[in-house]
């Protein structure tokens, strides 16, 4: 035999519950301890892990080398802590804890445990479900599903009370934690999440923070010594004002006394009383009730359609939670679910069941912005249609059906190329499991290694910036055709978010039905630049016209709509020498420069000084690639004179012949009449030549202020006659995407 378990992994508290195959109800299955709730502390002494309540109470006591609340890290790559020298993740904290729960758990059921069902706050990002799922399996858990907290927490509610046409708010309040969760009870133990919000910086731990400056007022009231800047005194007093804070939660407790007492500082009896603390914690209780409204707005509904407030988490036992909640809806909140229980038996009653299968996407749009068509399901605003409670009897009726906590989207460059916008693929609140796809264009280069960056974001927000930028992959291999080369590829790149609440990347180019190969990579550190503008050319400088083509890292992103081309850049020109400023000297007839999507030619004369030709500058935190093709028979300059493409550091002297490269001045390479040329700055401040794919020259420097680039002539005497047109071909100034000015369209979703 062998067991499916649900598994609660709280911030302070962790607990294990199954579903008794004999009554067909979850229980919990208690510790080797005995006890139903597993402290989320460990402690490490003398090379062994210690758990349970002897590391809880080692932690209180203020002993070094204990570790708490590490699920508020989850998914971060930075350990949480160190000790004796090594550091720990997150991550790796919570496998031991979670290998220890299994540990219990075989134990008391006295089999194996086959798969589990482990909790998550709904509001956790991809990377923090992965590092969950990570995390489960190093302690050697098969895990059938990841599901959300609140969701698990209904799950127990409805079990016992079931109500047709119910909407229900689970509000959980934990230790570090809080969401709030709109469900949806429909027919016979049909259970829907509609719209969720939280803040996982917020918990019982805030209060608990409260009530320490409390603590420390009063000490140093009766005292005169000051215990802010004492760490070690800080931490017993934390302990401290969590056992107040229980204290102060009993029923017509109104004051609560104490003996604090410090080595070093001596002992003093100071109290608290629920009034004060209830006064300076009002503005977090107010920080929920305003999540509580989020999602009411999200969901289309008003307090009223709200048919029952359903408590859960540790931090929902203070009375003040209770009295505001029931202010805020005109109706007291449900606590008939043990609340440190709930969600644990929820997860278990979810393990006793198959997964679901993905859904179609269905969006609509309202006032411009993407979201969940909901119109399927009827969200009964009346609470008159919402049927008796009735007791489901057993978990076999019971099924979940859960939603997207945030919406998914791709950085990419809007229609104008001057901002980077989050374009949604998936909206908030979405059924899950769920795949969408959507339709991008790009514009490889003949030559380059055809690369597309797709940053990955969480959040409804149209600016990157507000958004969780969660991860960065990187689909290779696009494959360039000369037919198209106008006109750019389609990329079509498709997200699932599978039943776990976790996000999968996949690309394709045009009608191919083969993945391109996808890899992921670490976000830079900075990724600042998308907050910034992608091309200044619209900036008040007027004529002089900067772009940014690659803002963040070495591949391009997919463009909304057209990308950067000759046309759309402000060009330094003159069409005729006479309104050069010192044109009058040479009277001559006119020089003209046209710069096209794909080629710039040059025409009669051009002035030297480069303040003309085509010039611009670029920001100074761009990345910044030319590449051309550039065939010299074409170029006939008057003696003297030679056709030049700069970029910053680096220039290009040419002739009918070919011509040198010099960087910094300094003669780097040699080359013949036709080649293809690659100059690139990238983001540190590299300048780079290349040349048909070779590395001829290249230079650091740090400053990348007033970087130019510039395609001109220029002879010693100031100015050149060009005996015949020149052509410079083929030739891109970023790899970067364009569409045809269309808004990135939906595409056809495909399964692995
Ligand atoms: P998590 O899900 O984050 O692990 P829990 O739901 O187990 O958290 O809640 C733990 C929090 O509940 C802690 O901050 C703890 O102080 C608080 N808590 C537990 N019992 C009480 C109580 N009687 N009164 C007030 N707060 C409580
Ligand atoms: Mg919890």
């Amino acid at each position: 035999m062998s067991a499916s378990v649900g598994i609660d992994l709280g911030t302070t508290f962790s607990a294990v519950a199954y579903v008794d195959p004999k009554t067909r109800l979850p229980k919990i299955i208690p510790n080797r301890e005995g006890r139903n709730l597993t402290p989320s502390v460990i402690q490490f002494l003398n090379g062994e892990e210690i758990f349970g309540g002897e590391a809880e109470d080692a932690f209180n006591a203020g002993e070094e080398n204990c570790v708490a609340t590490f699920k508020r890290e989850m998914g971060e790559e930075k350990p949480f802590c160190c000790i004796d020298g090594k550091p720990y993740s997150s991550e790796e904290l919570s496998a031991k804890l979670l290998r220890r729960l299994k540990e219990d758990a075989e134990a008391a059921l006295g089999e194996p445990i086959k798969d589990a069902v482990i909790t998550v706050p709904a509001y956790f990002y991809s990377k923090q479900r992965e590092a969950t799922l990570r995390a489960a399996q190093t302690a050697g858990l098969k895990v059938k599903k990841l599901i959300d907290e609140p969701n698990a927490a209904a799950m127990t509610y409805g079990l016992n009370c079931w109500r047709e046409n119910a909407n229900i708010l689970v509000y959980d309040l934990g230790g570090g934690t809080f969401d709030v969760t709109l469900v949806h009870m429909g027919k016979d133990g049909e259970l829907a999440t509609v719209a969720t919000r939280g803040n996982h910086t917020l918990g019982g731990r805030d209060w608990d923070a409260r009530l320490q400056e409390i603590l420390i007022e009063r000490f140093e009231e009766e005292t005169g010594l000051d215990l802010r800047e004492d760490r070690e005194a800080r931490f017993m007093l934390g302990g401290m004002a969590e056992e107040v804070k229980k204290e102060l939660s009993a029923p017509n407790m109104e004051s609560v006394k104490v003996v604090a007492k410090f080595p070093e500082y001596g002992k003093a009896t100071i109290s608290a009383t629920r009034a004060e603390f209830e006064e300076r914690t009002v503005d977090l209780l107010s920080r929920t009730g305003a999540l509580c409204l989020a999602v009411l707005e999200e969901a289309g509904l008003a307090k009223e359609d709200v048919a029952d407030v359903l408590l859960v988490g540790g931090s929902t036992r203070m009375p003040q939670v209770k009295a505001y909640l029931e202010k805020l809806f005109g109706k007291p909140p449900l606590s008939r679910v043990n609340p440190d229980e709930a969600v644990a038996l929820g997860a278990a009653i979810q393990a006793s069941k198959e997964n679901e299968s993905y859904v179609s996407l269905s969006v609509a749009v309202v006032d411009g912005k993407k979201t969940t068509d909901r119109s399927g399901i009827q969200l009964t605003s009346a609470s008159k249609a919402v049927k008796a409670e009735k007791n489901l009897g057993n978990v076999g009726l019971l099924s979940l059906r859960e939603t997207t906590a945030h919406a998914m989207g791709v950085v990419a460059v809007d229609k104008d190329n001057d901002r980077y916008y989050n374009e949604i693929v998936i909206p908030a609140n979405h059924p899950r499991p769920v795949r969408a796809a959507k339709k991008f264009r790009f514009f490889p280069s003949p030559n380059g290694d055809n690369e597309l960056a797709i940053y990955v974001l969480q959040g409804d927000d149209e600016s990157p910036l507000n958004c969780q930028i969660t991860s960065k992959y990187v689909a290779s291999g696009i494959r360039y055709a000369k037919e198209n080369a106008a006109l750019g590829v389609v990329i079509r790149v498709q997200y699932s978010y599978d039943e776990n609440g976790i996000v999968r990347v996949q690309a394709r180019q045009d009608d191919s039905n083969v993945d391109l190969p996808i890899r992921k990579e670490s976000l830079p550190s900075d990724l600042s630049a998308f907050g910034r503008p992608v091309s200044a050319a619209q900036n008040a400088k007027g004529a002089k016209g900067s772009i940014a083509i690659q803002g963040v890292g070495a591949q391009s992103l997919a463009h909304k709509y057209k990308a950067v081309t000759f046309s759309n850049v402000k060009w330094q020109k003159y069409d005729a020498v006479a309104s050069h400023p010192s044109g009058a000297m040479f009277g001559e007839p006119s020089v003209h420069v046209v710069a096209e999507d794909k080629r710039i030619e040059f025409h009669g004369y051009n002035v030297s000084e480069m303040d003309e030709g085509v010039q611009y500058e670029i920001e100074p935190d761009d990345s910044f690639v030319i590449e051309c093709d550039v065939d010299t028979s074409t170029i006939q300059p008057h003696p003297g004179g030679s056709l030049n493409i700069s970029l910053g550091l680096i220039e290009a002297q040419l002739t009918e012949n070919g011509g040198s490269f010099l960087i910094s001045g300094k003669r780097v390479a040699q080359v013949g009449s036709r080649f293809h040329l690659r100059m690139s700055l990238s983001e540190g401040g590299k300048y780079e030549v290349a040349v048909d794919g070779k590395v001829v020259g290249e230079e650091f420097k740090a400053s990348k202020r007033n970087v130019v680039v510039r395609f001109g002539f220029v002879h010693e005497d100031h100015y050149c006659k060009l005996l015949s047109h020149a052509y410079v071909s083929d030739i891109s100034m970023s790899h970067a995407a364009a569409s045809d000015g269309e808004e990135s369209s939906e595409a056809e979703t495909w399964d692995d």
